[in-house]
């Protein structure tokens, strides 16, 4: 079923790693922002009022950054203006330095029934080198705040200095504080960024560090009984994000706010990432799309096979002929045929197996030619 997105673009500082369109010092436009948000929801409310969400995203920039009565407005809005399920999965981002109890409370009174927390590292140090605002000690007040909640914690790797004992240390303190999925995913050096220079000089971990820690880490979460069920996702039984997982199948989902994308009626679109253009654009009526296009079918036929073997849940053979009408072995031959080494099957089911998962990109660039 298809997810709703919500982009809230401020925070209290840049992180050394970050491109993600985020506004430090703006948190004066919080206001005037919020508001575009309600009638940009509104208008594509209307277009779309045959149609039901199951998911509610709030991403960001660092949503919990503003005052929670916007967050409360804001669901007010999705729950008024579009037709949910009857049990949607609403997740918050959160930043363990900007959340306090009466926060939490607000947003559990506006339908929030996930949280998303932004640990990273638990080394002081190193959350200190990324320009985060927070510490460990914050984390674990943040999970005190959570607990019984359902909540995922952020892990990074390929940290500069970075050991397997700090990701072990980061893996047991989200499992001893109760969280029930974990996002353990990689450093990219964006260009542009202050870390990229870290990386031009050569201090950071290499490709081959990283994904021993990322080995290292994933057999620690198997024995904390997560399981994998996308490359970068674990999760305890029965928590994994239903809203990723719409977007790993290829789902539809509409994009609210500064730069936030979009994927319906086969068409992808993107908001601008301007965030005055943006709000002058709602103001006046429009939507404030940048760049709209519909998927032609060889793309689509790509992101379907890309999407599904990120998950552990493969490829099926029948799945893609009912879409397609045609067989993807068939589609995809020469690629097949050069991967098929890193590749296990289970009856119509594909999936790379697991020893090859962390370098999945080698691999899906077969695919694209
Ligand atoms: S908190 Fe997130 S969005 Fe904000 S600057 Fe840091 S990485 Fe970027």
């Amino acid at each position: 079923m298809p997810g709703i997105y919500v982009h809230i673009p401020f925070c209290k500082h840049k992180c050394t790693y970050c491109d993600f369109t985020s506004f430090p010092n703006r948190l004066n436009y919080a206001e005037a922002y919020m508001a575009c948000l309600y009638k940009e929801a509104e208008m594509r409310a209307r277009e779309l009022e045959k149609v039901v969400f199951d998911t509610v995203y709030i991403g960001g920039g660092t949503p919990s950054v503003i005052d929670p009565k916007y967050i409360y407005g804001l669901m007010k809005q999705i729950v008024n203006k579009f037709r949910l399920s009857a049990r949607p999965e609403v997740t918050i981002e959160m930043n363990p330095g900007t959340v306090d109890a009466e926060k939490i409370q607000i947003y559990k009174r506006a339908g929030i029934n996930r949280f998303s927390v932004g640990l990273q590292t638990a080394n002081d140090a190193q959350l200190s080198e990324l320009g985060r605002i927070h510490t460990a000690k914050d984390f674990i007040a943040c999970a005190n705040l959570l607990r019984g909640e359902n909540f995922s914690a952020d892990v990074m790797l390929g940290l500069k200095g970075q050991t397997k004992e700090d990701v072990a240390r980061t893996i047991s303190l989200v499992h001893e504080n109760g969280a029930t999925h974990v996002s353990m995913y990689a450093l990219t050096p964006e260009d542009g960024t202050p870390i990229y220079t870290d990386y031009l000089n050569g201090e950071l971990p290499d490709g081959d560090e990283v994904a021993a820690l990322y080995d290292f880490g994933r057999n620690l979460l198997k024995e904390k009984r997560y399981l994998r069920y996308e490359v970068s996702n674990f999760c305890k039984p029965g928590f994994g994000s239903r809203h990723n997982m719409n977007y790993w199948r290829r789902g539809e989902y509409i994009g609210l706010g500064v730069s936030a994308s979009s994927f319906f009626f086969g068409k992808r679109f993107t908001n601008t990432f301007d965030l005055d253009e943006y709000m002058k654009c709602v103001l006046s009526g429009h939507f404030p799309v940048i760049e709209s296009g519909e998927v032609s079918e060889k793309d689509a036929k790509f992101e379907f096979v890309m999407l599904a073997l990120r998950t552990v849940f493969g490829i099926s053979a029948a799945a893609y002929r009912k879409q397609f009408k045609s067989d993807w072995k068939e589609d995809f031959k020469s690629a097949y045929e050069k991967t098929k080494g890193y590749l296990r099957e289970e009856g119509d089911v594909t999936k790379i197996k697991d020893e090859y998962l962390y370098v999945q990109n080698q691999i899906l660039t077969e695919y694209m030619e």
